[in-house]
């Protein structure tokens, strides 16, 4: 195990804290996942990117890491105030399907986008359709310790009562009198006692095609309840560390800590992480307001916003230009400018296995790896491990210009630490590596004799028309004296 200095930023307490695990050995992550009634955006891509980083990097400092990320199929309604349509059930009707054709769709579509972006998977994704019975029971000792009610079929969290015991409103920086303030009077036809009561259980209509029977009647649970009955089934009543968008702080992540206190006690999570948003044209990127871009989209370069697409690991690079708590505005000049640090870093680590050695070191190697450590023990400071990482690539090049010196002792922890940061911590992957692109050499074998042929024959249209074509697609052709190459 790493003795490592891990800070992490709390959103609860507002402080980078040290991290201690509860566990030894183990460290439990609990990621909400997606309401899968869409297909995902890049700026959920960000957010997922950014706690796949986090899990690389606990596993490359040596912990087990027990990472669940749930997947939302019932429950998630059209607004946070427990009224409108379930976002599923409304896709299903509008696309006149069964709301599980939803959740298969736009599940695999999730996992096939994420894949493409070199994640990890979770070592757990549970379902909240999966857990009705978990969520059944986490709600009668909600109810058991006097912090909810039952009203028609239905059941609320009574937050007032539990303001009584608990703080509501901590981890947002709420203060409950505001948030009542904010809210809309009850208009006596209201079920809740109180406009800030959140549900936890909600009555079904006989219309209504996803419910399940409970001690209440036919219903279906609450959003907020689904995370709390899911991360407690596999990570415990407390765990390590609970991560998600800023935008999930309130009210889901507040209705998290409610719910445990009020079922153990206790306050679930240790440490809470939010990344900051994905941003187009300077606004959230947001399925609402259609203000998005599809990573489908980017990859293929099918968006009236791109000139061409871009491979997925430079996507992800991108993504890692800005802290996970900042916000991160996507530009065509931001992409184009990742695409070049991507392809000098992959030259320079190519270059690592070249480089003649000397007796003596002038570069200091323990420093740069020091770097490296401390830029990711700073709250996963991706941006500045990328600027480290930058300053790695000038001293390589120093040394093979012969400026600079390097052991053999030296150069194989450099070797080893800058892949290991590059391809296990940041989760990049060699662009010609990826499974997809063996295929494409292949491909581009044929393609390039068939250009050769039309060069030989003096058909200059078809062989133009070969290389544009392959521009378009992000693939740059070079005719040199060896030969011809594409990158
Ligand atoms: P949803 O399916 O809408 O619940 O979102 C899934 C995840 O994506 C949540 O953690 C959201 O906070 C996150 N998210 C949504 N929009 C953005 C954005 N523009 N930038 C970064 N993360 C986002
Ligand atoms: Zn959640």
């Amino acid at each position: 195990m790493t003795n490592s200095k891990l800070h992490i930023y709390n959103s609860h307490s507002g402080k980078k804290e040290l991290f201690v695990p509860i566990h030894q050995n183990f460290v439990g992550l609990y990621v909400c996942g997606p309401t899968v009634y869409n297909f995902v955006h890049l700026g959920n891509c960000r957010t997922f990117i950014s706690f796949d980083m986090v899990y690389r990097y606990l596993l490359h400092l040596g912990y087990k890491v027990r990472y669940v990320r749930n997947i939302t199929d019932v429950g998630h309604l059209e607004n946070d105030a427990d009224e409108g349509e379930d976002k599923i059930a409304k896709k299903a009707r509008l696309e006149q399907v069964e709301p599980m054709e939803i959740v298969q769709k736009y599940t695999l579509d999730f996992h096939d986008v994420l894949r493409q972006f070199n994640n990890h998977a979770p070592s757990i994704e549970p379902t909240a359709t999966g857990h009705i019975i978990e969520q059944i029971e986490m709600i009668k000792t909600i109810i058991e310790n006097g912090y909810a009610y039952e009203v028609n079929g239905s059941v609320y969290f009574d937050v007032n009562k539990y303001n009584e015991k608990f703080p509501y409103g901590e981890l947002s920086g709420r203060k409950i009198e505001d948030l009542i303030a904010g809210t809309r009077d009850l208009d006596g036809q209201d079920e809740k006692r109180n406009s800030l009561d959140f549900a936890l259980w909600k009555n079904a209509s006989p219309e209504h095609i996803m419910k399940w029977p409970s001690p209440w009647g036919i219903g279906f649970p609450g959003w907020h309840l689904e995370c709390s009955a899911m991360s407690t089934k596999y990570l415990g009543e407390t765990f390590d560390i609970h991560g998600g968008g800023m935008d999930l702080k309130f009210p889901h992540h507040e209705c998290e800590i409610a719910q445990g206190c009020a079922s153990t006690g206790k306050s679930p999570v240790n440490y809470w992480m939010h990344g900051n948003m994905l941003t187009l044209n300077g606004k959230k990127m947001s399925k609402s307001t259609g203000n998005t871009l599809l990573p489908n989209e980017l990859f293929n370069g099918g968006s009236d916003l791109l000139e061409r697409g871009y491979h997925p690991m430079v996507v992800r690079f991108f993504t890692m230009q800005a802290h996970y708590r900042s916000t991160l505005d996507f530009t065509s000049e931001a992409l184009n400018a990742a695409e070049k640090g991507y392809e000098k870093l992959m030259d320079a680590i190519k270059e690592l296995e070249t480089l003649t050695t000397s007796a003596n070191s002038s570069v200091d190697v323990n420093a740069l790896v020091a770097s490296f450590y401390d830029a990711m023990n700073d709250d996963f400071n991706a941006p500045i491990l990328v600027a480290n990482l930058f300053e790695t690539v000038k001293a390589i090049n120093t040394i093979k210009e012969g400026k600079a010196t390097i052991t053999p002792a030296d150069l194989e922890v450099l070797t080893k630490e800058v892949n290991a940061f590059v391809f296990d911590v940041l989760g990049l992957a060699p662009l010609n590596s990826a499974g997809d692109d063996s295929k494409l050499e292949g491909v581009m074998d044929l393609v390039l004799n068939l250009r050769q042929q039309a060069r030989e024959n003096k058909d200059w249209g078809t062989s133009d028309k070969i290389r544009d074509g392959l521009a378009a697609a992000g693939l740059v052709v070079k005719d040199g004296k060896d030969g011809t190459t594409w990158k």
